[in-house]
């Protein structure tokens, strides 16, 4: 499975932007007392008309936060955020609620947005609405966007806890199709899922892209589905994003050590990639971003760490494929990078 091939777009800027973003909570530590909990740091994030950025990282990465971001559910604790080309940091009330209905979220369990008292028609004539849409024509495009997503349009008369798992997961994304949506942020949308069913919505949302250009941050801790539906990736750690670039680059040659422990600890179905495969699987657990560790945050982890990495957070650096990397081991090797400087 490929993602689908991307339709030439006219616009310059990208759809979707966050410009070195944070985002901080003030909560209560154990033990008593309040700490600040990082959960996004310096991200740097853009989502192009039509195609599909997968954000993947482990559990506690921040990569709900980032999707929030995008959106401007929650408000940054400083940085940018752009929206069509146009800085919407500062909006607020009616233009940001306005803003926000072309701007989509689907969340891993559907039962969680779906009142449970409402039928799945009711659910969907709701999202029609608020567009605007005449109540005469609702009916109809309740059954069109059912029928869209593969549902047969008289299971809209049920209600949430007599669907599926996946039914509910297509009557979700049915009802954020409703808006007409520029961009769908979907928060692991099949985890949930079993594998067939897994397969079914990872080809129905391609599907949906070619046909309708929208565009997809696809956010998932599972690397072989980000790899079916994702155009660029962006790997997560501990708030921050420690490399990005074409999906196909960074599956091929990933440059940041988490991204090559996430990678070579994906089942690999193909027997000759399976026998070559050296594995550095990751230890431990990801550290708190209450307290994350000083220098790169990945060093408590890292097998090439150096002395640099406990004091020095690394920049960003681009390198001549497209993929930017946040790793001493690269540093000076812009722009022919390669193999990294130094190792440990
Ligand atoms: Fe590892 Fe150092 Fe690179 Fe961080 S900066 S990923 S600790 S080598």
């Amino acid at each position: 499975m490929t993602p689908p091939p991307i339709a030439p777009i006219s616009r310059s800027a990208p759809l979707a932007e966050l410009r070195h973003v944070a985002k901080h909570y003030r909560v209560s530590v154990p033990g008593g007392g309040r700490g600040n909990l990082r959960a996004a740091d310096g991200i740097d994030l853009q989502v192009g008309a039509g195609t599909t950025v997968g954000l993947v990282g482990e559990s506690g990465s921040g990569k709900s936060t980032v999707a929030r971001l995008l959106l401007r559910l929650v408000n940054p604790t400083s940085g940018q955020v752009h929206l069509d080309g146009r800085d919407v940091t500062d909006l607020r009330g009616k233009a940001l609620r306005r803003l926000r209905g072309r701007f989509q979220l689907v969340f891993q369990d559907p039962n969680s947005s779906f009142d449970p008292l409402a039928s799945i028609d009711d659910s969907i004539d709701e999202a029609l609405r608020a567009r605007r849409e005449a109540r005469a024509t609702r009916p109809a495009r309740t059954a069109e966007l059912l029928e869209m997503v593969g549902l047969e349009p008289r299971l809209g008369r049920r209600h949430p806890h007599e669907m599926s798992g996946g039914q509910l997961q297509r009557a979700a994304i049915a009802r954020a199709l409703a808006v007409g949506p520029s961009l769908i942020a979907l928060d692991e949308p099949v985890s949930s899922l079993d594998v067939s069913n897994q397969a079914l919505i990872v080809n129905l949302l391609n599907r949906l892209q070619s046909e309708l250009g929208v565009a997809y941050l696809f956010i998932t801790h599972d690397l072989n589905i980000a790899r079916d539906v994702s155009h660029r990736i962006a790997v997560m750690y501990l708030g921050r994003i420690v490399e990005s670039g074409p999906a196909e680059q960074i599956y091929a040659d990933p440059r940041h050590p988490y991204s090559q422990a996430l990678l070579s600890a994906v089942p690999q179905i193909d027997p000759a990639r399976r026998a070559t495969g050296d594995r550095a699987i990751v230890q431990g657990d990801i550290p708190s971003a209450l307290d994350p560790p000083s220098g790169c945050r990945f060093h408590t982890r890292c097998p090439h760490a150096m002395a640099i990495c406990h004091d020095q957070d690394p920049a960003v650096i681009e390198t001549s494929n497209g993929i930017t990397v946040a790793c001493h081991l690269y540093a000076g090797a812009s722009p022919s990078i390669g193999a990294p400087v130094a190792e440990h």
